[in-house]
């Protein structure tokens, strides 16, 4: 009997690059913290978004509602409705995709070894390119808006919150000269005249005082905007590693290694308000620094596979699965925590995750030993 493969998921690759811990927790089907009403919305609307029939729509969306607490359930079941309207108008609008398949499960065993890819794809099917030839086609799914569209928004706010800063920072030099300066002058006077400085330096050094506490308020504005960008591009780049990852597998179970297309859709609805603050921030921008960069779609996005990257890419996958595989045997992995830990399905009952939030220490390396999981703890199957 041949063995039974070493099943692995672009979630589990993810999970593992992140953190060895999370992606054993995640393999032996470690019980996961309360999710977030974000994640619960993106399951729901997936898996609703792939069935037509309203009655075992509402079915999902009753199902997935009910991992929240009472409190969030209704605004969570109104998200997953709006994002559903966008999905079905998605659907309305795409050009005719032959033997379009949802929500498709797929296994790819890699030749001559016991290791298996899983892929599950929301869209996948045959498009026509301009030139009439005939490209696999992989659509995916996600709540919320283009995270491009998202960085190239903050990206501004960015450029807008540091120009304040500098303004700030100019000011508070200013009256730190204009202190240093009656400072020195002060030192040299006597009498009635010493007593007018010194009155001038009390309300300078006043103003110094709040000077520096806007200057210190602003840079953590920038700080915070930065970090924003880094996520967004974070989670832009994690959803084309995705995408790319079900194309790598789909090209080997079709045995097609031509180009791919692959879309990411985003089910964000953005509301008139909203857009006209974007329209308000671009107005800013440009008085400042000239054009902002051309406005991505922030309901889209789609890039072209190509099989040579994707052979490169395989052999990277391939190289990382005996450590994976050695921690899943001898249930032992490293944790890395930082704020990825804040993502994380595990966190609540995470020991390297409550270490670090009670240590805070500057190392981000806890080397831990997992302790092996109870009878009836299953093992995952991708
Ligand atoms: S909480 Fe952090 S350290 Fe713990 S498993 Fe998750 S990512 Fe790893």
């Amino acid at each position: 009997m041949s063995k039974k493969p070493f099943s692995v998921s672009e979630s589990d690759f993810a999970a593992w690059l992140v953190c060895h811990l999370r992606y054993l927790y995640r393999s032996i089907g470690t019980k996961k913290s309360q999710p977030s009403l974000g994640k619960v919305v993106g399951d729901g609307t997936h898996e609703a978004a792939a069935v037509e029939d309203a009655t075992v729509r509402e079915a999902i969306i009753e199902k997935h509602v009910e991992r929240l607490p009472e409190e969030q359930r209704a605004e969570a079941k109104q998200l997953m409705v709006s994002q559903l309207e966008v999905a079905d108008k998605h659907d309305e609008v795409e050009e005719p995709v032959v033997n379009q398949e949802k929500e498709k499960l797929e296994r790819w065993r890699v030749p001559g070894t016991d290791r298996e890819f899983v892929i599950k794809s929301d869209k996948i099917g045959w498009a026509k390119d301009d030139l009439g030839r005939q490209n696999l086609q992989i659509v995916d799914m996600k709540s919320g808006l283009n995270p491009a569209w998202l960085a190239w928004k903050s990206k501004m706010e960015v450029s807008i919150a540091r120009m304040i800063l500098v303004r700030l920072e100019k000011n508070r030099d200013a009256v730190a000269d204009r202190v240093s300066n009656l400072e020195a002058e002060l030192a040299k006077l006597e009498g009635s005249a010493r007593a007018a400085v010194e009155k001038k330096l009390t309300y300078q050094r006043e103003v110094l005082v709040k000077e520096k506490a806007k200057t210190e308020e602003q840079l953590i504005v920038v700080k915070k905007l930065a970090g924003k960008v880094k996520r967004h591009i974070r989670k832009f780049e994690r959803v084309r590693t995705q995408l790319f990852f079900f194309a790598m597998v789909a090209e080997q179970t079709r045995d097609y290694h031509e180009a791919s297309q692959l879309v990411a859709q985003f089910l964000g609805k953005l509301s008139q308000e909203e857009r006209g603050a974007v329209e308000t921030l671009k107005a800013e921008y440009r008085k400042h620094f000239g054009n902002p960069d051309r406005e991505p779609d922030s309901n889209r996005f789609e890039f072209w596979y190509k099989p040579e990257f994707g052979a490169e890419a395989l052999q990277r996958y391939l190289e990382q699965i005996p450590a994976m595989e050695e921690a899943r045997t001898t249930r032992d992995a490293e944790a890395t925590t930082g704020y990825h830990c804040f993502d994380c399905d595990y966190r609540d009952t995470c020991p390297a995750f409550q270490a670090w939030q009670g240590s805070r220490n500057g190392s981000n390396i806890v080397p831990l030993t997992v302790i092996k999981p109870v009878a009836g703890d299953k093992e995952k199957t991708a």
